[in-house]
């Protein structure tokens, strides 16, 4: 509590403070899905889809999109309906959507792995071969707002890893389709939309059903019920990721306008109360600054009650002793979006180990990389950049080892399989490799 009486908006922390690691833990904690209800309720749905296929989705749709379709007919749309949708926008958001499909494929196309070879000295052959999946489907949320620009995201690396099929799910709860969504697909490459949404969505798209084709994988962001049900189908399946709240953590020397910075903990904060956004300086006065940014910015924004709840909840500015520590800082929360506010980013790069998007400089706002950049937005979160990476056109594919054994190589390598095989008793093996040895 401040001098005033009144609460501060965002904690202010010290990397000096007694408490300092404990609080910093409070702040980063994150409980994953977890609800036996919610639990409970997908594996009745899960199941249910598995057995009964559409006749079990379309009564779900009724149910918790409030709509009352007869047939599945009534929840598909066609490539036209896609293109319409796209010819309809207004030529403002038609050019944007188009420039930032573009920019993404751009990007995008650079990921693509090639499948490579090479040769050993008696011939035998070595390699391994990248193929794209069959299906994929991509699930876009669709009940408490609409995100045309995680359609891109999502479909474009698909399209471009060369998926032959991709199926596209939304719920239309109340029977409200977004147009901008609808355009998004027709952009990305999308086969074919089915405007169903939870669990009975992912059921579908993991089982198939008489009208929904299975798919090989399902990626894209939901709410609890989604997040439930793809963990649960995967094994069956594969999925992207299991997604935790938004986050950002900004590292600025001090010299960015402090109206920018409070801008940007807002455009992370904005998403939900459960969102975090973190500001790191070694410049006391500097954090004063933003603080007081923050406070007279607040009141000017749309969703300032949302943004109040997340940084109140999960805000914080941290001020640190110097590069070094904002460097260790960084490394220590892995932040799914970073932003280097500071001279010379470049020299940082090869310190930052664990980030899921690096935005470098003080012109690189985290919104630009969110819409229309190039690179992907869906990234890893709750520190899970230590191990997992933005999705990317590598999801849509996998990789097949090839061995093609020249009679010398089969011959040379069958001495050293016998030896290895009859070490474990399996003398099958071992056989099948002698037969191959030239006497
Ligand atoms: P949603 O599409 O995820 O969920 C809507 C569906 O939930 C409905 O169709 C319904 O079938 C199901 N459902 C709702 N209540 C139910 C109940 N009581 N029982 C069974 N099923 C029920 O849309 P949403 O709810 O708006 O959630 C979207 C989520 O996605 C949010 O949490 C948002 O933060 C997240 N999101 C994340 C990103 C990202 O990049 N990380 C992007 C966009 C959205």
């Amino acid at each position: 509590t401040s001098s005033t009486g009144t609460p501060p908006t965002v904690a202010r922390l010290s990397t000096r403070d007694d408490a300092f690691e404990q609080r910093l833990g409070a702040l980063l904690d994150w409980e994953g899905v977890s609800d036996s209800a919610v639990q409970a309720r997908v594996e009745e749905i899960l199941a249910d889809v598995k057995q009964r296929g559409d006749a079990a989705v379309i009564e779900a749709t009724n149910r918790f999109d409030r709509l009352a379709v007869e047939s599945m007919q009534a929840l598909c749309l066609t490539p036209e309906r896609l293109k319409q949708a796209f010819e309809h926008l207004p030529g403002e958001q038609r050019e944007a959507l188009a420039s930032a499909a573009e920019r993404i494929r751009l990007y995008h196309e650079r990921q693509k792995p090639g499948s490579w070879q090479y040769e050993e000295a008696d011939g035998t052959v070595l390699g391994q071969q990248v193929t794209p999946l069959d299906r994929a489907g991509i699930y876009v949320p669709g009940g408490k707002a609409a995100y045309p620009s995680s359609v891109l995201m999502n479909a474009i690396p698909a399209h471009v890893a060369g998926v032959r099929e991709i199926v596209m799910v939304v719920p239309t709860p109340d029977g409200v389709i977004n147009e901008l969504v609808l355009a998004a697909a027709h952009l990305a490459g999308v086969d074919h939309v089915f405007t169903i949404g939870g669990a009975q969505a992912i059921a579908a798209m993991a089982y198939g059903t008489q009208t929904v084709p299975r798919v090989d994988k399902i990626v894209g962001p939901g709410n609890i019920y989604v997040a439930t049900a793809k963990r649960a189908v995967f094994g069956q399946v594969g999925i992207d990721m299991i997604a935790g709240p938004s986050e950002i953590l900004v590292v600025s020397d001090g010299q960015t306008d402090p109206e920018w910075l409070a801008m940007d903990l807002f455009s992370q904060a904005e998403h939900d109360e459960d969102a975090q956004a973190i500001l790191v300086s070694w410049d006391r006065e500097h954090l004063d600054a933003v603080e007081e940014a923050i406070e007279r910015l607040l009141p000017t924004l749309e969703r300032e009650a949302i943004v109040r709840e997340s940084l109140g909840r999960r805000g914080a500015l941290i001020l640190c002793e110097g590069r070094a520590e904002a460097i260790s800082l960084i490394n220590r929360i892995a932040p799914e979006h970073l932003e280097l506010s500071v001279d010379a980013p470049e020299s940082w790069l090869e310190e930052v180990r664990h980030a899921g998007a690096i935005f470098m400089g003080r012109y690189t706002a985290e919104a630009l990389g969110d819409y229309c950049a190039g690179p992907n937005h869906v990234l890893p979160t709750s520190g899970t950049a230590r191990f997992s990476s933005p999705l990317g056109v590598y999801d849509f594919q996998k990789r097949s080892s090839i061995i093609n054994c020249s009679r010398e190589g089969a011959s040379v390598l069958g001495g050293v399989a016998s030896v290895l095989a009859r070490g474990e008793s399996l003398t099958a093996h071992a056989r099948s490799a002698e037969y191959r040895i030239e006497k």
